[in-house]
């Protein structure tokens, strides 16, 4: 290219660039077409122990792995990452997982589109299975978001400034041993979650207080049997710098939950006593808030039902995680911008993570500008076992 060309060509380009992209100026938007002409969508799956870093303890229970399923659903040279987390409460397994996955028939659709469609048929083949139900649920939101190109926080109108800061747990333990967990996470977060619901959650609390005066959040998992002691406990907790109680006491005691709601200084969320979008007008009045996890609900469809039922209700909205690779907590971080509280560290207390999705940046959720989900794979998973076409 002569010089004078070259000239040419480079102040065409810096005009062009320079161009402010207003609507007129913009060629319209090109909607999906399928580059085959004739895909189907097609669902394989694979067992995938998640290994924790720390053993962990809650009121109820202590374990070092979780049970997962990964999810992989293809259509017309696009992939959608799903995942299934089981947590032994769940009563889910690998083999109640690969099962209903099993039963899945997507050959019936012809266009992952028709995401409304599918995700009710879905839900339509047994009555529970939440975990498996989310695992397609997700695959599919991946993918969809792949096709349309856009990351579903954006396809939502959220902004992803608005993503909020992230809890990160830690579990029941000796006074000594919270005090060195806490002394590793404290810089790097700004509010941190403690597990309580024991006779000793006190010393707990003052071992944390000797280390940092961040903001605490407390999960008693349903672990108080007393709700004027509950209730002392959480005026104790406030003078103590905790921010919010989620699950005070068991989930069948709505009156006694709904009691101390009433005189708590504190907002009070649901989480065990909520699962799905049909529970959430029967807690209304019991608890501030609800703790809304994909595992649960069958994923990101119906999480963000429950987001906007809440809302619309008045009440107060918290997304969590089970412990899950990137994958699910990317899912669903998407719905971060719209909640109260996070606490979507699911992803950071496992060493065998799969992808690299949302970040945690100064303690604050950083949601990648990828389409769908926004995952990016690390490596080589195992080759998928079983399939439905
Ligand atoms: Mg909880």
């Amino acid at each position: 290219m002569k010089r004078r060309e070259f000239l040419y060509t480079a102040a065409v380009a810096a005009t062009a660039a320079a161009l402010p992209s207003c609507g007129d100026r913009r060629p319209e938007g090109k909607l999906y077409t399928s580059r085959s002409g004739n895909a189907r969508m097609k669902l394989t799956w694979f067992p995938y122990e998640l290994q924790l870093r720390h053993t962990f303890t809650v009121a109820t229970y202590s374990r070092t792995t979780t049970p997962g399923v990964q999810v992989r659903l293809e259509y017309d040279g696009l992939t959608g990452y799903g995942e299934a987390s089981m947590p032994p409460y769940l009563g889910q397994s690998v083999e109640s997982v690969t099962a209903f996955l099993g039963k899945v028939d997507l050959s019936r659709f012809r266009d992952p589109f028709q995401m409304e469609e599918i995700l009710t048929y879905v839900d339509s083949i047994s009555p529970g299975d939440t975990a498996a139900k989310a695992a397609v649920d997700i695959a599919l939101h991946d993918l969809v978001g792949k096709m349309l190109g856009a990351p579903w926080y954006r396809i939502w109108g959220f902004n992803p400034d608005k993503a909020p800061d992230t809890t990160f747990t830690i579990g029941i333990d000796t006074p000594e041993v919270v005090k060195e967990k806490t002394l590793e996470c404290a810089g790097k977060f700004n509010i941190l979650k403690i597990k309580v619901g024991t006779p000793h959650d006190r010393e707990m609390i003052e071992a944390i207080r000797q280390v940092t005066s961040l903001p605490l959040a407390v999960d008693a998992n349903q672990g108080w049997k007393d709700r004027q002691e509950a209730l002392d406990e959480i005026f104790w907790l406030k003078e103590n710098g905790v921010v919010m109680v989620e699950q005070p006491m068991a989930k069948e005691r709505l009156d006694d939950n709904a009691w101390i709601t009433e005189r708590s200084p504190l907002p009070v969320f649901a989480d065990e006593a909520v699962q799905r979008l049909a529970d959430v007008p029967g807690l209304k009045g019991a608890y501030d808030g609800i703790n809304i996890k994909l595992m649960k609900c069958t994923g990101m469809r119906e999480a963000r039902k429950m987001v906007d039922y809440a809302r619309a209700s008045g009440m107060k909205v918290m997304v969590g995680c089970m412990t899950e690779t990137s994958c699910a907590v990317s899912a669903a971080a998407q719905l971060s911008p719209a909640v109260d509280f996070a606490d979507l560290d699911g992803n950071l207390l496992i060493s065998n993570d799969l992808f690299e999705g949302v970040k945690v940046r100064k303690g604050k959720l950083f949601l990648p500008d990828r389409p769908g989900i926004g995952l990016i794979e690390k490596k080589m998973a195992p080759k998928p076992g079983k399939s439905t076409i």
